[in-house]
């Protein structure tokens, strides 16, 4: 089996950079909070669903038959409704959970020796448990908020509020195998995510 690790971080902290840098590397990538968004407009299970939590009209079928959802809409329910979030989570992260186990198994079968799982909530989701090593990126709030305002991530209020009902980034930091600070330059990032990179293959090698 490949080595399983975690790579998470708050908002616009640079995960999908850091990501992306590791597949550059020779990594596998699994990006779980693309793989939920994707099963809301595919798995008829979730479809059905998510109507029946939060009403048929959050969904819009276009004149070329293609589905959309309004995150929105939701995003503002489960705002203020937790029970209709863990709802949200008891339909998506099974499934998600089976797309990484499938995941794993191509890896295996096709000798890839890393296999990184990028996504938003590790710790809360609890599926940090079945990780080997988890990478935290971090940045500081400040760098934070301009990198995603700048990505069209949100308004400046709107970021601010997801940043705030994020875990706070010293509670991730705790439980990281490895820190990545990105609080510098692309190539600064670079050479943090080559080290890590060279940890986890020496890792692999001493399996
Ligand atoms: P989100 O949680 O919002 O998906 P993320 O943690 O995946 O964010 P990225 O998408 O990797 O963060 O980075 C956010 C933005 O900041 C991107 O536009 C990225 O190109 C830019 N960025 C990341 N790191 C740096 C850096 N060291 N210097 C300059 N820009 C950076």
């Amino acid at each position: 089996l490949p080595l399983l690790v975690g790579v998470t971080g708050g908002i616009g902290s640079g995960k999908s950079t850091v990501c992306a840098m590791l597949v550059g590397m020779g990594c596998e990538l699994f990006e779980a909070d693309r793989v939920a968004k994707e099963l809301q407009l595919q798995d008829p299970e979730v479809i059905a669903g998510i109507k029946a939590l939060f009403g048929s009209e959050v969904y819009h079928c276009d004149d070329l038959g293609v589905l959309s959802i309004d995150r929105k809409l939701i995003a503002s329910v489960v705002f203020s409704d937790s029970r209709k979030l863990e709802a949200l989570n008891r339909l998506i992260h099974p499934k998600v959970g089976e797309a990484f186990q499938r995941e794993i198994l191509r890896c295996a079968k096709e000798g890839k020796r890393i296999l990184c799982k990028e996504a938003a909530i590790l710790f809360e989701s609890g599926m940090y448990h079945e990780l080997d090593r988890i990478i935290v990126v971090a940045a500081n709030d400040g760098l934070r908020l301009e990198r995603a305002v700048e990505r069209g991530m949100g308004t400046r209020e709107e970021i601010k509020r997801r940043m705030k009902a994020q875990w706070p980034q010293e509670q991730l930091i705790k439980r990281a195998h490895y820190v990545i600070f990105n609080d510098g330059t692309l190539d600064e990032l670079r050479a943090q995510v080559e080290q890590v990179y060279q940890s986890l293959e020496s890792l692999v090698a001493s399996l």
